[in-house]
């Protein structure tokens, strides 16, 4: 067990892929503390075993109090969401630096052991996405640098940080690049989810109304590749504990087009419906799929759980919170 009673703290604790990491170890018995801006009441999964925090962690002091007594940070606050939220919260999502920053800096003040940083994809160049059929990315394909405008740049500047404080203060940090994590008690609507909880809203949407008809953002040929997050969580943990001192991919490579996606949500449902495409809706990038040369090398191990299988039980959970918010009525 690591020193400082291998005391786990979450950034971002209320969030999605937070809510998870959080239970991930307090069901291995660890201790953990969850720390989100969120009001409790708006955290997906809280936790009667864990010190749930509700703080701002842009402050300097929220992150010195947060990283008191802890071995194992991992840092995944941020004021992030699907294409359409950041494309249009550009300078939002650059503020994420002040967590990032703050975070660093305190838990090299507090002598924390291991730090984890959850990067993405949308540090890559954009023109090595633009057939949708492109190589899947490797590492190395974030240089030379054109991340994502405003959240990829946010990211990559981050992982930099990560890299120096590693150098020039001895804070062990690991850094993985998530591709599109998906799952239950997460975003579903609102603006901040991603495609997979957005198409099950709009197929439960459609399916209430009755009208037979999905609106898909672009022409619907866009490719992806999604991550269910039990995997994410394997990867995180594995990651934070190998000897990986480079950014790296953390993504599922089965690639789909969006219209696969829709596909899949289709089946489970038990419908079809016929596809309206909004063409100028944003769509992000034309093509994108994690290589896993290097997690393979290191870990023997990639994310492996399939879309079709991981869709199910995300598609039920969403289901049941969109039948209790909105009962029979029109969504
Ligand atoms: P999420 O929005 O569900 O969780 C992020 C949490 O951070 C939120 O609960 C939010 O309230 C909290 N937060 C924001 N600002 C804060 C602040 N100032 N102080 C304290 N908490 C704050 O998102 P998620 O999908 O769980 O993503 C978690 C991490 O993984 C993020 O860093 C995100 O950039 C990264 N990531 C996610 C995906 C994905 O597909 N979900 C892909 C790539 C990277």
């Amino acid at each position: 067990m690591a020193a400082n009673n291998g005391l786990v703290l979450v950034t971002g604790g209320g969030g999605f892929i937070g809510g998870h990491l959080v239970d991930f170890y307090r069901k291995r018995g660890l201790p953990v503390r969850s720390v989100d801006i969120k009001p409790l009441d708006e955290w997906f999964q809280v936790f009667d075993d864990v010190d749930n925090v509700v703080a701002d962690l842009t402050f300097p002091d929220s992150c010195r109090k947060a990283c008191r007594g802890v071995s194992e940070v991992y840092n995944l606050a941020a004021d992030m969401g699907g294409i359409g939220f950041i494309g249009a919260h550009k300078a939002e999502c650059m503020l994420s630096v002040l967590i990032s920053t703050h975070m660093l800096v305190e838990a090299r003040d507090a002598g924390v052991e291991r730090f984890f940083y959850s990067s993405s994809a949308c540090v890559y160049a954009e023109d090595k996405q633009k057939d949708p059929w492109a190589a899947p990315l490797k590492e190395q394909d974030a240089y030379p640098a054109m991340a994502e405008d405003g959240y990829g740049w946010e990211k990559l500047f981050t992982e930099r940080m990560c890299r120096h404080f590693t150098e020039d203060y001895g804070l062990l940090t690991r850094v993985a690049r998530f591709h599109n994590v998906y799952g239950p008690n997460g975003h579903w609507e609102g603006g901040r989810e991603k495609a997979p909880a957005a198409i099950i809203r709009k197929v439960l949407e459609t399916t209430t109304r009755g009208t037979g008809e999905i609106e898909i953002w672009g022409d619907g040929t866009q490719t992806r590749s999604f991550m269910h997050i039990d995997d994410c969580l394997q990867g995180v943990d594995r990651i934070m504990h190998a000897d990986i001192g480079e950014p790296v991919n953390l993504g599922s490579d089965e690639l789909v087009t969006i219209n696969d996606l829709v596909s899949i949500v289709e089946d489970i449902a038990g419908v079809k419906l016929e596809r309206r495409y909004k063409l100028d809706a944003p769509k992000g990038v034309n093509g994108r799929n994690s290589d896993n040369t290097l997690i393979r090398s290191y870990l023997d191990w990639v994310p492996s759980i399939t879309l079709r299988d991981g869709m199910k039980p995300t598609y039920r959970w969403i289901e049941e919170e969109f039948r209790a918010r909105y009962g029979g009525r029109r969504a």
